[in-house]
């Protein structure tokens, strides 16, 4: 078994589920230690420097250059720790299946065998013959995202066992709670010194994105003038079918479960109260920074439009932008993508970029400076117990980290050199 794998399958066994109900603190489940520790023991193990794991479970390290690439920008790599909470995983049992075609199954769950075909994913058929990481079905796998972090730490073992290899000085963060929406937030840019970095959190091998929606979420409350139904002729206002006024006024057909590809749409999340006070909340995605604002605006003017035709402020609105389409960031750093999906041609992967219909860590630190676009961690069904990562796609990743790093050794063209502002911090 190489490296990379066994050093999945021992990330995976330790349960570190983030929790939406916990949001408010970092890291929202205290679990989320126990792999930061692992995970940085084995970061000194391969002889990283300044490896620290916070106290919100931040796991942060720098990778020296080789000889000649020290005054190059130092490139940042990232990956997350916590596992979705969609789905049961405590306790994990990962393992490796030789998948002969047909259906990979997982195992089997109160009678009811767990499997995924490929019908379900098209690329399974691809992986005939080949070792693949599945749990026995009771929980999920999390590959999503400590295939990334299995990665990461492997390429740093391949540096290190090999220093003819040339790359930057590296920046390492393996972060908690992304499946929560907080991911890469605390992480001190400055100190951690990277000028633009990567995340290894995508999915199937060769993925190079750089697309994500603009995001909004809309809050919605109403207000009634609540009186006898018997007697209301003229005088009640039902705060509800306010609401549902307003609701009715957006296109029907752009909701998430009619949408894909660039469709952008609204959803309504939440619809609660009563005929006296009712509130409803939205979230607004499109990747068009025009058709986004455009929803914005549509949704106002259908509570202005409410509003007046029940003459007064019954319904308010209040929009808060949450995360923006990382490509207008990315584009003047064209050099991230190609050297990425040159990184994956040189192992003989073809490269694909598609608009990811949500958002990612990079793109968060993209708009707090750091370019970052997101490449494939290898797991596919992620958030499910049908979770599966491909052993060699694993490897294969750690070649392409390892071609990539290198492009990173040389001056990036109409780069500067050295940025002294943000390798600073650097010991
Ligand atoms: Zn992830």
């Amino acid at each position: 078994m190489t490296d990379v794998i066994e050093r999945f399958l021992r990330y995976a066994e330790i349960s570190s589920q983030s929790d939406p109900l916990n949001a408010a603190q970092t890291p929202s489940t205290l679990t989320q230690f126990d792999v930061a520790e692992v995970v940085a023991n084995d970061l000194l193990a391969v002889g990283a420097l300044d490896v620290r794991v916070d106290e919100h479970a931040y796991v942060t390290a720098h990778w020296p250059a080789s000889s000649g690439a020290e005054d190059l920008p130092c490139l940042g790599l990232i990956a997350h720790i916590d596992t979705a909470w969609q789905a049961h995983e405590n306790p994990v049992h990962p393992r490796v299946v030789l998948y002969e075609g047909g259906d990979l199954v997982m195992g089997e769950v109160d009678g009811r065998v767990v499997k995924t075909s490929p019908a379900e994913v098209p690329a399974l058929a691809g992986y005939v013959g080949q070792e693949i990481v599945c749990t026995d079905g009771t929980s999920l796998l999390g590959g999503d995202d400590k295939a990334g972090v299995a990665e990461i730490v492997s390429l740093l073992v391949r540096l290190a066992a090999d220093p003819s290899l040339p790359h930057p000085r590296l920046a390492i963060a393996f972060v908690p709670d992304e499946e929560i929406g907080h991911g890469a937030e605390l992480l001190d840019l400055g100190a951690w010194g990277a000028r633009w970095a990567y995340t290894v959190d995508g999915g199937m091998l060769g993925e190079v994105s750089y697309e994500t929606f603009n995001a909004a979420e809309a809050k919605l409350r109403a207000r009634g003038e609540a009186v006898h139904p018997g007697y209301a002729k003229g005088l009640l206002v039902n705060a509800l079918e306010l609401l549902l006024k307003v609701h009715a006024q957006l296109p029907p057909l752009e909701r998430p479960e009619f949408t894909e590809g660039r469709e952008g749409y609204f959803f309504l999340d939440r619809f609660e109260g009563s005929n006296e006070t009712a509130a409803s909340e939205y979230i607004i995605r499109d990747h068009d920074r025009e058709r986004f604002e455009g929803r914005k605006r549509e949704l106002e003017d259908a509570v202005a439009l409410v509003n007046a035709e029940q003459g007064g402020d019954y319904v308010t609105i209040s929009i808060r932008d949450e995360y923006q389409n990382m490509r207008e960031a990315i584009e003047p750093h064209a050099h991230l993508v190609e050297n990425a999906r040159l990184a994956f041609e040189d192992c003989g992967v073809t490269p694909y970029s598609e608009p990811v219909r949500g958002g990612t860590d990079g793109a968060r630190l993209t708009f707090r400076g750091l370019p970052c676009p997101n490449l494939s961690a290898c797991s596919f069904n992620a958030h499910g117990p049908k979770e599966f990562v491909p052993v060699k796609d694993m490897e294969t990743m750690v070649d392409v980290l390892v071609d990539l790093v290198g492009r990173y050794a040389v001056p990036q063209p109409g780069v500067e050199a050295s940025d002294p502002d943000r390798t600073a911090a650097l010991v």
